[in-house]
């Protein structure tokens, strides 16, 4: 059994440490004796550093010298994040090289995002050691879904600091569906309901076999818990000022105390129908100079009143997601609730009216996410043994492009972990989404190979084909695990998988299918030739077909048919043929046709290149060949 890998939810308002044990998921205790630990860090002016509880009761009091939420600063440009900025108490600026750091007066120097995320691992990696009785060395982080690469090498940066080899940065969906066990059923999709503290995030994923697949994201990053905490807050201040007259708002020991209370009071009203807050000497009258207490009745009721718009918000959300993903409340076999917000009853009994059906109640929402990277952690110790355990690849991996043809991005027999890139484009004018299909064999026909996974990557702004980039990478680490990202690089958007090694093919099947390409390698090189020849003869019909379809006018009636049959007969060798010879004939027959009208054809084509050009460098990736989804 290998070394202990714990899994860690870094949060942006608190952090869960979780382990394997025995082949069951731990939530580990902190030093305070919480499973959950509050993400902040404060310095005092002693220059010490507190780190959770202790540091999120100095938030309102110390506000300069209290880091909350870093995770909406790790890995962003300051620029990016000048308007989050606004939203905290902390002094955030730029540092050197543009990045988001924090001033902290008491800190006496700049410190990173990385730094605070730091301190937090660093005291739930010491809960973990102190719970195994030994030294934690590696550790699998969950980050959002959407963090972009930077974001994630930050987050990896702040493990290292913390003294953690990060084994794997993770997304929360699916560290949420692995604790659920998606990966072990037949075929499901399930919908994740991240309401947390400050952020609102819903995934739909959809797995089966050892695959995890995001289907879509949607969220809104300054919708949480804490919206909530204010509304109580601002009711407690009401009606304190209709009593007294007195503003709680100028005094920071109340607020801090009022902050406390109210999220108090949340959390207790979902266990309870009501429930007294009491503050006693939450501040001084200032005419009479007695002390006055602050002593409200909440009940559940009430509560639910203050914020049900904060909820519909969400299932709003949620709406968004599935018309994203182009499913239905009733297509979604489960929804997995996440975060600690999920506990309010508002916001289950909403998710209950919108779907119909009770959400999944499995693992605690707020320990869900840690306890997914734990199992992570667990699957790469290799602890756990049903996972096959390779170090080269035993088959190509690739995905299917222009005309039905595997493009090969990792050959077989290639080392892992290993990662590769590729740029590609569009096969249609104006195609603004590609699906990206995942094989792994050897046939030039990706179909005749072992289909892993799809996705699509949308919202591909429109552009003639051969225009956008689109560039595809695979990851696989040093477990197999394979990833497949595809980015649109105009818009930086991005869609991804992961491929569980399981999933792949077994010792007898890769076997099978060497033997099978060793004797029929001429026939798959005359499949490849027949491939590229298509693709090919697509690329001198396609301007063609455009000509006439745009710019008819430039030719005679009689041109226009002769050019309109050639297409014609092109396409059905395109869609029919079956040796390469034909195709071949059909290409010169192209060519000599084309060749009468070649001026013509050129001068228009060359407007035509010359457009696509000013937009963009053309640099003649390979195409996708993507079903157009309606
Ligand atoms: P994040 O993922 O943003 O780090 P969490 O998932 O830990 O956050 O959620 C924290 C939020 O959940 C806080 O706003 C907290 O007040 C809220 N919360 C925790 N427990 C409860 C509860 N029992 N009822 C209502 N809200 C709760
Ligand atoms: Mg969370």
């Amino acid at each position: 059994m290998g070394e202990k890998i714990i899994g860690i939810d870094l949060g942006t308002t608190n952090s869960v440490v979780s382990v394997v044990v025995g082949g069951e998921p731990v939530v580990i205790q902190n030093q305070e004796g919480n499973r959950i630990t509050p993400s902040v860090v404060s310095w005092t002016k002693e220059k010490e550093i507190l780190v959770g509880e202790p540091a999120k009761r100095r938030a309102i009091l110390d506000p300069q010298n209290t880091v909350y939420e870093s995770k909406r600063f790790i890995g962003r440009k300051y620029e990016e994040v000048k308007d989050i900025a606004n939203k905290v108490s902390y002094k955030v600026v730029p540092d050197e090289k543009g990045d988001a750091a924090f001033d902290i007066p008491n800190a006496g120097k700049l410190v990173r995002p990385e730094e605070v995320g730091a301190h937090i691992l660093r005291k739930l990696k010491e809960a973990a050691e102190q719970y195994l009785g030994e030294e934690v060395k590696k550790a699998v982080i969950t980050v959002p879904a959407y963090f972009n690469e930077r974001q994630r090498q930050a987050t990896k940066m702040a493990g290292k600091l913390a003294g953690l080899e990060v084994v794997r940065v993770l997304n929360e969906p699916t560290a949420a569906a692995l604790a659920y066990g998606l990966d072990k059923k037949k075929e499901a999709k399930i919908l994740v309901y991240d309401f947390g503290g400050g952020t609102f995030d819903v995934s739909i994923l959809e797995g089966g076999d050892g695959v995890i697949e995001v289907k879509a994201t949607a969220g809104d990053a300054f919708l949480g818990g804490a919206n909530i905490d204010e509304r109580i807050m601002e009711w407690l201040i009401e009606e304190f000022k209709k009593e007294t007259g007195i503003d709680l708002r100028q005094d920071r020991t109340a607020l801090q105390r009022l902050k406390e209370a109210a999220e108090q009071a949340k959390k207790e009203l979902s266990f309870k129908m009501e429930t007294e807050i009491s503050l006693p000497f939450i501040t001084i009258d200032p005419e009479t100079k007695q002390p006055l207490h602050l002593q409200k009745k909440l009940t559940r009721a009430r509560l639910e009143q203050m914020i049900e718009d904060i909820v519909d918000r969400t299932i709003e959300i949620v709406k968004r997601a599935l018309a994203d993903a182009k499913l239905k409340p009733e297509d979604i076999d489960d929804i997995v609730l996440v975060g600690g917000s999920t506990r309010i009853p508002l916001v289950q009994k909403k998710i209950k009216e919108f779907f119909g059906k009770e959400p999944h109640k499995g693992v605690n929402p707020d320990e869900v996410v840690a306890v997914g990277a734990a199992i992570q952690g667990s699957i790469l110790s290799g602890e756990k043994k049903d996972v096959l355990l390779i170090d080269v690849t035993p088959l190509s991996l690739g995905i299917e492009t222009m005309g039905g043809a595997m493009t090969v991005l990792i050959p077989r027999n290639t080392p892992i972990p290993v990662r590769k890139c590729e740029t590609f484009t569009t096969v249609r004018d104006y195609q603004t989404e590609v699906e990206i299909k995942v094989y792994q064999g050897e046939s030039p026909i990706a179909k005749e190979n072992k289909f892993l996974g799809s996705f699509i990557l949308s919202g591909i702004p429109p552009a003639p084909r051969g225009v956008p980039q689109i560039e595809v990478c695979f990851d696989i680490d040093a477990d197999g695990i394979l990833h497949v990202t595809a980015k649109d690089k105009a818009t930086g958007k991005s869609q991804s998988i992961t491929i569980q090694p399981s999933s792949g093919l077994t010792e007898e099947e890769v076997q099978k299918m060497l033997e099978e390409y060793e004797k029929h390698k001429e026939e798959y090189e005359r499949k490849k030739k027949l491939v590229e020849l298509k693709n090919q003869l697509d690329q001198l019909v396609y301007p063609i077909e455009k000509l006439l379809r745009e710019a008819a006018d430039k030719f005679t009636p009689e041109e226009q048919k002769e050019l309109q049959q050639l297409v014609a007969e092109s396409r059905k060798v395109i869609d029919e043929a079956t040796e390469p010879e034909e195709v071949e004939k059909q290409i010169q027959k192209v060519q000599q046709i084309a060749s009468k009208y070649s001026e013509k054809l050129y001068k228009l084509a060359q407007e035509e290149k010359k457009d696509n050009e000013d937009k963009k460098d053309n640099k003649g990736d390979d195409a996708i060949d993507a079903k157009p989804v309606d």
